[in-house]
């Protein structure tokens, strides 16, 4: 049995019973990307526990951890106080059975009995969300049992029911699949070997196309300096703006997105949903911008680098200038167009 991936975003009222049933979560995630080096995810731990529920439903264990990530990344602070465990969590009545008169029933028979989602995994007799494995139990049933037989999507569309939450799911799964749970690790965005400076101007005034704030620092570079992705991720982005000239944007798992502008061309065969590493070349500096497509030169040739984080409620743009700095003191290893995978 293959599962497409076809998202269909019209089943909403079909699914409105099941969704109240279900609570999304959103966090402020860990702020701001850690600057150290291939530090090991926290999620990583949960990976036998995914590959052994999907297993057993002809799921890919990617979908679970991307699901997880997702709601893991956007929970507000109140569910996170109520929910503290990693990830995904259903509302209890959904656990326990909506006509259980005990909605915070830990006892798997009963809530079998009430048509409850919840059950025990792991052979310890509780049915327990803070159990992971109970709980991402739960998730691959509710999963096999929503998707048709060749479709996971409308399953996925259900707990989120937004276009973005799906986009992220599947790029997050697709991250996964080619590189595991990736470890946190970070590359400056410039080869080193190259002359560069940076200037750091986060929240400086900018007046081309009215008054605006300036997103982020730019490190002035020679024309052709590589560009590097700065952390795993997905290509979210790829073409032409006004401002920004030809400029490339980078979402990793933990959704962080990161603004590349001015480049003189992208790396060959860059292009959109395109999975990345650090150190991975991605463009070359360039002066293009302030104008129609093509427009270059009028002003000297920078990186223009930006960092973003994004709740699932808001988005907002912070200073990558500690990052850079960290960065900047990490080996790299480059990895080059036609080497990157
Ligand atoms: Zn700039």
């Amino acid at each position: 049995m293959t599962r497409r991936r076809r998202w269909t975003f019209g089943l909403l009222s079909m699914s409105a019973a099941v969704s109240t049933l279900l609570l999304v979560q959103q966090v402020p995630a860990s702020a701001v990307a850690s600057v150290q080096s291939a530090k090991p995810d926290p999620q990583a731990a949960l990976v036998p526990l995914y590959q052994h529920a999907a297993a057993e439903r002809d799921l890919p264990w990617t979908l679970l951890a991307g699901i997880d990530r997702y709601a893991e990344l956007t929970k507000s602070k109140a569910d996170r106080a109520e929910h503290p465990w990693y990830g995904l969590a259903f509302q209890p009545a959904a656990w326990a059975g909506m006509d259980n008169p005990n909605w915070d029933d830990v006892n798997p028979t009963t809530i079998a009995l009430f048509h409850g989602l919840g059950v025990d995994a792991n052979g310890d007799g509780l049915a327990v969300q803070w159990d992971p494995a109970d709980r991402i139990a739960v998730l691959a049933n509710w999963l096999d049992e929503q998707s048709g037989e060749d479709d996971d999507s409308t399953a996925v569309w259900d707990l989120f029911q937004d276009a973005t939450a799906m986009d992220r799911v599947y790029s997050f799964a697709a991250i996964f699949e080619r590189y595991g749970i990736p470890p946190d690790k970070h590359c400056f965005p410039l080869a080193k070997r190259y002359n560069y400076t940076i200037k750091h101007s986060f929240g400086a005034g900018r007046s081309y196309g009215g008054p605006r704030i300036h997103e982020g620092v730019d490190i002035f570079a020679g024309y052709g300096t590589p560009v590097l992705a700065c952390s795993y991720g997905y290509v979210e982005l790829l073409g032409w703006n006004r401002f920004g000239g030809w400029r490339v944007g980078i979402r990793d798992v933990n959704n962080v997105y990161y603004y590349y502008a001015h480049l003189s061309s992208f790396a060959k065969g860059l292009h959109q949903g395109q999975l990345v590493e650090p150190g991975q070349v991605i463009g070359y500096v360039g002066s293009s911008g302030y104008g129609p497509p093509g427009t270059s030169g009028k002003f000297p040739p920078h990186l223009h680098f930006g960092m973003y984080k994004d709740t699932g409620r808001s988005e907002w743009a912070f200073s990558p200038s500690a990052q850079l700095l960290q960065w900047q003191r990490l080996p790299q290893h480059i990895v080059y167009p036609d080497k990157a995978h």
